[in-house]
């Protein structure tokens, strides 16, 4: 649905010109909600911006919904870009109008439907977000998720096929951030919006994304689906979506291999873990688990220590490799340390 390549974007300056985004690769499927991280800085917004071209690229090419936006110019462009909604922090509404009337701007513009028109079709809008019963309220009488799902309404009333979405929960609570988002995953799943938002919070893309990017210093450090991460060898993304926190420390102590298993789909480690200590007869001690439905799927990795050097436990990995879980050398020669709870515990 949405087609990045080689995108590049310098902001010209007198002193010395920044380089936003250096070679950015990215793919959209159609139906998916994608989400882009990164720390303040790395080009996500820059990124967005240049999706519906709000934001010229300074080379590089956007494809959406199979037209290449970067080639159009003009009316042409103006009427791709109104097919690509937007969400903002701010929610940029109309303080004068109300909610409804905020919803119709975007069809007033427009001008294909007429005033009843439009205002039905408002209506129908802010009733799939949940605000049927505010549409004469302003925006001052709303609470800041009230606003962003006006935002949201008023972004889905030119019938997007794409809804971006720059932090657009970074301005609300916890709870209000989970509903929200929550919203925009049903708008994905009930209308076929395929939705790319950039976020800095790992828990939404938990919660609600199918794939996604982690963006440094302007280009794409690492991308793909949830569950192609979590099973990536020496993921980033998969570490900050399941932390458990940096590899230990080598100790020196020759006594235990250290793995990070990860699993996905309908598979689950444990059952295996626990068959290869009845298997080798080994103490295998479980020293964190992160575990957990993303997106309807079990995905999750485990950090567990065999007694032995690695050579010792080639054998063992082998075993759990074969069988389809990803196994990653975090630390071996070391100490478990911490507080580690046997198997049979937790297993129970
Ligand atoms: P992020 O959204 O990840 O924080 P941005 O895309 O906003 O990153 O910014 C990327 C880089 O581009 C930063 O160094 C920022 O200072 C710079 N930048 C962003 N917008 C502009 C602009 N309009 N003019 C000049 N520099 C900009
Ligand atoms: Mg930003």
């Amino acid at each position: 649905m949405i087609e990045i390549k080689n995108l590049t974007k310098v902001y010209p300056a007198r002193d010395r010109p920044v380089t936003a985004l250096d070679g950015v690769d990215l793919s959209v499927a159609a139906g998916e909600v994608y989400g882009v991280v990164g720390q303040s800085g790395a080009g996500k917004s820059t990124l967005i911006r240049c999706v519906n071209l709000l934001e010229r690229p300074t080379s590089g090419t956007v494809t959406v919904a199979g037209r290449e936006l970067t080639a159009l110019s003009g009316r042409q462009l103006r009427a791709e870009r109104r097919r690509i909604g937007m969400v903002f922090q701010h929610f940029n509404l109309l303080s004068s109008r109300t909610a409804r009337e905020n919803v119709e701007l975007p069809l007033e513009i427009e001008g294909r439907l007429t005033r009843r028109e439009r205002r039905a079709k408002a209506d129908e809008l802010l009733d799939v977000v949940g605000l049927a019963d505010r549409a004469g309220a302003h925006p001052a009488q709303l609470s800041g998720g009230q606003k962003q799902r006006v935002g949201i309404a008023r972004a889905l009333a030119a019938e997007p096929h794409v809804l971006l979405s720059d932090e657009a929960t970074s301005a609300l609570d916890p709870e209000t951030t989970r509903s929200v988002l929550k919203l925009l995953k049903e708008v994905n799943e009930r209308l076929g919006v395929t939705v790319l938002l950039i976020t800095h919070e790992m828990e939404v893309v938990k919660a609600v994304c199918d794939s996604a990017a982690l963006m440094r210093e302007g280009r794409i450090a690492e991308s793909g689906t949830i569950a192609e991460l979590l099973t990536r060898e020496h993921s980033e993304l998969a570490r900050e979506l399941f932390q458990l926190g940096p590899a230990p420390e080598a100790s020196g102590q020759p006594d235990t291999t250290v793995l990070d298993v990860t699993f996905h789909g309908d598979s689950t480690a444990q059952p295996l873990v626990s068959q290869l200590a009845r298997t080798y007869s080994v103490d295998v001690t479980i020293l964190g688990a992160a575990i957990e439905t993303v997106n309807g799927q079990t995905v999750g990795r485990m950090r567990i220590g065999l007694p032995g050097r690695f050579e010792e436990n080639v054998v063992p990995i082998g075993f759990l490799r074969e069988r389809g879980l990803n196994v990653e050398v975090v630390a071996a020669d070391v100490a478990a340390g911490g507080t580690g709870h046997s198997l049979e515990e937790v297993a129970s």
